[in-house]
């Protein structure tokens, strides 16, 4: 029978920790990222140097932040976290900065929402390790020169174009992460189940990876719902049957579509004619930010061809309406 560790000791946070893979070794996928990291680490390594700092950038879900520990824990270092919009201020990002070790990691999740003023005060400390602020008011008012030790920053966005250049340019290696391939999916399927110690079969786990919508985040949400469902109904293990029947409950549909995205085709095919339409004017008719469509929704539906983008705004394509089993729009042509 099914009951997970986690409901006799009921401490899912911890079990949350386990399921970060800690090496290049453990982490799944995203090859050629990887691949790519091995040397620059190696090579930082033998130098006896900090890492140069690194962006990560692709939509969310993907592992940025588990990659950030995977990296300083290769490097050998600490690492502190924090995300953009919670740098206020430059005292914040001094104070962040000067509890750092040499050769630690900082890392900024949603780097592309750090206020100016603080963007700008991490030029010189990326590039030549110190930081100049000023101190007091009025004509009292004085620069003060912080060195600072050489450390790494690793910067996450889901939106590399709204980095700003001079930022962007001051990263030395750049990795964009792709959606996760299904049979990578199903590794790490199979890796949290075995963590969660929940029996599941090949077909299970293989389904589950399908409907993940090439996302590590949704793989794990999607397996402990499953989860709950094979427990409720006395199953051995997860097998197709129940992550069919937990799917459809969840309404995930076959390629992994959730309420949202179905809302969004059809308002764009009902209320538009297929588009093209605004994001803006579609995030007001769904109920749903902006932000919220253009980082978690539309890419993945662009990546699997079932809306494009044209300069005049995003349109259905005659893949979205076959999709939805709709007839195509006969203005649809390409
Ligand atoms: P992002 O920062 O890109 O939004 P993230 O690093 O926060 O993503 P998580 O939400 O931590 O991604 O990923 C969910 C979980 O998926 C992680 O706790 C981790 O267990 C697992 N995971 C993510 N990527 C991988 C991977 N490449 N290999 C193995 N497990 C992974």
């Amino acid at each position: 029978r099914i009951v997970s560790p986690e409901n006799v000791n009921g401490d899912e946070n911890n079990i949350e920790k386990t399921l970060r893979p800690q090496t290049l070794g453990d982490y799944i996928g995203q090859t050629d990222v990887k691949n790519e990291l091995k040397v620059y680490i190696k090579a930082a390594k033998q130098r006896e140097e900090s890492l140069d700092h690194v962006l990560l950038y692709g939509p969310p879900g993907l592992g940025k932040t588990t990659l950030a520990m995977v990296i300083a824990n290769e490097m050998g270092v600490n690492i502190r976290t924090t995300t953009g919009p919670a740098i206020d201020k430059p005292g914040d990002l001094l104070s962040l900065l000067n509890e750092l070790n040499p050769g630690d990691v900082l890392f900024i999740d949603e780097i592309h929402r750090l206020p100016k003023v603080v963007e700008e005060m991490l030029y010189s400390a990326m590039e030549d390790f110190f930081v100049d602020i000023i101190v007091g008011q009025g004509s009292g008012a004085h620069p003060v020169h912080f060195p600072l030790p050489p450390f790494t920053l690793i910067g996450a966005t889901t939106q590399a174009g709204m980095l700003s250049a001079p930022l962007r340019d001051r990263f030395g290696i750049v990795e964009h992460m792709n959606y996760y391939e299904v049979s990578d999916l199903e590794e790490i399927v199979q890796r949290t189940a075995g963590i969660f110690q929940i029996p599941i079969l090949k077909s299970g786990a293989h389904e589950i990876a399908l409907r993940s919508r090439g996302t590590p985040r949704v793989a794990n949400r999607l397996l402990k719902r499953i989860r709950d469902f094979a427990q409720v109904f006395d199953k051995d293990n997860i097998d197709l049957e129940i992550v069919r029947y937990a799917l459809e409950k969840l309404k995930v549909d076959d390629l992994g579509l959730d309420a949202t995205d179905i809302k969004l085709l059809r308002t764009m095919i009902d209320y538009y004619d297929g588009g093209p339409v605004g994001l803006k004017t579609l995030a007001a008719n769904i109920g749903e930010e902006t932000d919220t469509i253009a980082e978690m929704y539309e890419p993945y539906l662009l990546q699997i061809g079932l809306i494009k983008r044209t300069a005049r705004g995003r349109r259905v394509t005659p893949k979205g309406y076959e999709h939805l089993h709709y007839p195509n729009n006969p203005n649809n042509l390409v």
